[in-house]
């Protein structure tokens, strides 16, 4: 049995994750519940799951959850309530699944407690994977991978190091507008960046999605994660998303994991590794699925993927403004006050305008980030 703690439980990951500890009731425990302002939803999945604790950003909604809980469950709230969650002493793993930058606090005090951490949000290692990645290996825990596309990497790597890796290929669905000539790229408009032809995702990941900036930010989480630079992360696009990603080892050989998409898969793998656990969710007919396709992307309707590459390659302070400046964007575009096109201008003049700071500290990273949220919206 383990004990899980789930920051982000209302989410998109996180009611995969709640899904997924229902379908193992006798080897997952959810032991803590954090959500950000989902009262009703975040009171239904405690009052079914009994958690020890709970926290909620917003005191006045954790004070309403107290009234209707009583005693029986901790509550607690903001920055410092995701921090107690991600250190209680009966916690095995935390999952952060928080959309935006406020799961790297806790996923450092969740390291720094011992805990192995396993990471949706990739923001963490996109701001801090030196950082991350340093702590963890300093404190012997695992950073374990959420993600479809590192999960299936590092499922296909099975420990091997750095050095017998060729390339990592990460595949790319391509997104909506895999087909829509450059032409008709001032036209994009929200609704139709929010449909995701594989996919049902948080809105900020789906338009990352459809920018492929989603797939840029995964490239630096794949640098940190599996230790390896940013050269040898490639990129290819796969539309059917059957082949999550891929290893070419130095000899030539290509290993890959494949499923119908669905991320109660990942989930399950990080929440039960090293071991497999029989689960009847995610079926695979390939026979149905008929063909498997891959296309170069491309680079000038898609520039995120050369800015990321950029950050990614210098490193230092400047995948975390990279991270900030898209934030910013997107939810500027999501609010309709800047065109699709704006959103990879707005991060490729921030990232411009940035001083680097190289092997910053976490207070560097944070200042940095700050730096380009003001530097964005402006
Ligand atoms: P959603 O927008 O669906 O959910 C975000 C979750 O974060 C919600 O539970 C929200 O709470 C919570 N939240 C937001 N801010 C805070 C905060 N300050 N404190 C505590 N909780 C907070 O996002 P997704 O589930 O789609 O994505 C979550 C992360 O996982 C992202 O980093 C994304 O890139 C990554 N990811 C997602 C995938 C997917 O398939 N969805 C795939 C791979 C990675 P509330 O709703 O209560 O306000």
């Amino acid at each position: 049995m383990k004990n899980v703690v789930l920051l982000g439980s209302t989410g998109s990951i996180g009611t995969s994750t709640i899904k997924v500890a229902e379908d193992l009731p006798d080897r997952i425990r959810l032991l803590g519940l954090a959500a950000g302002n989902n009262l009703d939803l975040l009171l239904a999945q405690t009052r079914k799951h009994q958690p020890a604790a709970i926290s909620l950003t917003d005191p006045a909604k954790a004070r309403s959850a107290r009234d209707a809980l009583g005693t029986a469950t901790e509550v607690f709230c903001g920055a410092e309530g995701l921090v107690k969650l991600a250190t209680l002493p009966a916690a095995d793993i935390v999952l952060i699944a928080i959309v935006g930058t406020a799961g790297l606090q806790p996923a450092l005090a969740a390291i720094r407690a011992g805990k192995d951490i396993a990471i949706a949000s990739k923001e963490i290692l996109v701001m801090a994977g030196e950082t991350v990645m340093e702590e963890a290996r300093k404190h012997g825990v695992r950073v374990l991978a959420v993600d479809s596309e590192h999960s299936a990497i590092f499922q296909c790597l099975e420990d091997k190091p750095a050095s017998s890796v060729r390339n990592l290929w990460l595949t790319a669905s391509g997104g909506p507008f895999r087909n829509t000539p450059r032409e008709e790229f001032p036209n994009i408009t929200v609704e139709r960046a929010l449909k995701h032809p594989s996919w049902v995702m948080g809105k900020k990941i789906t338009i990352d999605s459809a920018t492929l900036f989603n797939k840029g930010l995964e490239m630096i989480e794949a640098r940190w994660l599996f230790d390896i630079e940013m050269a040898r992360v490639k990129v290819v696009v796969h539309p059917q998303s059957v082949v999550h990603s891929m290893v070419e080892f130095v000899d030539g050989s290509i290993i890959a994991q494949l499923s119908t998409p669905d991320m109660c898969l990942p989930i399950q793998y990080a929440l039960t590794h090293p071991e497999r656990v029989e689960s009847d969710r995610v079926q695979t007919n390939l026979a149905k699925l008929g063909s498997l396709t891959f296309e170069e992307p491309d680079l000038e309707r898609f520039p995120s993927l050369g800015l990321a590459r950029r950050a990614g390659e210098i490193g230092g302070t400047l995948p975390a403004v990279l991270n900030a400046a898209n934030e910013v964007a997107v939810d500027a575009f999501v609010n309709r006050k800047i065109s699709f096109l704006q959103i990879s201008e707005t991060v490729a003049r921030v990232i411009g305008a940035h001083k680097v700071v190289n092997h910053p500290s976490l207070e560097e990273i944070l200042a940095a980030d700050a730096w380009a949220r003001v530097e964005a919206a402006q």
